[in-house]
């Protein structure tokens, strides 16, 4: 590509050099950006957002050992050597313009695993903790995926986006009891097409996936994830990955996982007209004792009040205890009777 004519070339380079150094100039009336870190998370943030910041910053250390425990980093001391920086924005276009591109209003958080780095908005506090640890958690697996060459299926992702953010809420378990009650809990081959079903489904498979995240966890602690996608860049097959894994056949685990999931959900998917008509029936026995109780009260009362009226008309000692004694006298005979 050649020079416009007659504009020499010294004088362009120096126009491009003064642009890039009025580029890289913080516009005017911008805030300042400012930074807060611990070890190896970095927190950037403008001077309105600085408790959000350390809310932030303080969820993520949170998080972290949870997830490097989960997925093997602790042991192999890898935790600490992935940077993690967190960007702040208030403004949806700001948020835009941090995340490179336009962005539904809803979202609330964006994980950039190639950039390792989380975009997020700011948020309620209680809110925050949740996204920053769903988000971090996004960012590290998907940053060992890479190392790995693999695509982590969506169950895992989300499934343990959730176990290390403890989002596990009163909600998951009601979806997972109706699942449960209706004989709608999905497969393991079912999990994937759910997250592109209908709300209903999408909801199901957001709990079951953290189920599913929790039992393998147990199975296999302190890696089992890992190994889990290790596998999977090997065979590219995710019910062999669970065998090669976990050391079970895939509808093994698969059994032992929903039955688990059976027994501790049913409870929360039972209609409540069953739950209040077993609390009708505790109801209605406790009335029943309460009416036998108070009649042998009063049945009691009476016969004292009877005693007492006997003690007032024959004394004290006189008074009888029970049925008359047999007599020893003998009954008057009939002067008759001896006659024949
Ligand atoms: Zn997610």
């Amino acid at each position: 590509m050649s020079l416009a004519r007659g504009v020499p070339l010294v004088a362009t380079l120096k126009w491009l050099a003064l642009l890039a150094v009025l580029m890289a100039l913080p516009a005017v009336g911008a805030p300042a950006r400012r930074a807060l870190q611990s070890g190896n998370v970095t927190v950037a943030y403008n001077a309105e957002d600085e408790a959000f910041a350390r809310t932030a910053l303080a969820a993520a250390c949170d998080a972290l050992p949870v997830l490097e425990e989960a997925l093997g980093l602790t042991a192999r001391r890898q935790g600490s050597h992935i940077p993690v920086r967190i960007e702040i924005a208030r403004r949806q276009e700001d948020f835009d313009q941090l995340v490179g591109g336009s962005t539904p209003p809803w979202v609330q958080g964006i994980a950039l695993p190639r950039e390792r780095r989380i975009v997020l908005k700011t948020l309620l506090p209680s809110v925050a903790r949740t996204v920053v640890a769903h988000e971090l958690t996004h960012l590290l697996l998907g940053e060992m995926a890479r190392e790995v060459d693999v695509e982590p299926p969506r169950w895992l992702h989300e499934g343990l986006a959730k176990f290390a953010a403890q989002d596990f809420t009163e909600i998951d378990r009601e979806v997972l009891g109706r699942a449960v009650v209706e004989g709608r809990l999905l497969r393991f081959r079912e999990l994937p097409d759910a997250f592109g079903g209908n709300r209903e489904q999408v909801a199901l498979a957001y709990a079951q996936s953290y189920t599913l995240v929790r039992y393998l966890h147990e199975l296999h602690p302190g890696g089992g994830i890992r190994q889990y996608l290790q596998n999977l860049a090997l065979t590219r097959d995710p019910e062999r990955s669970l065998l090669r894994t976990y050391g079970q056949a895939p509808e093994i685990l698969e059994r032992e996982w929903l039955a688990q999931t059976k027994d501790a959900y049913l409870k929360h998917g039972l209609p409540l007209s069953a739950e209040t008509a077993i609390l009708a029936a505790m109801a209605l026995l406790a009335a029943v004792a309460l009416v036998v109780q108070d009649r042998r009260r009063r049945l009691l009362r009476q016969r004292l009040q009877e005693e007492e009226e006997l003690r007032r008309m024959f004394g004290e000692s006189s008074l009888p205890d029970g049925p008359p004694a047999a007599s020893c006298e003998r009954e008057p005979q009939d002067p008759d009777a001896n006659l024949s």
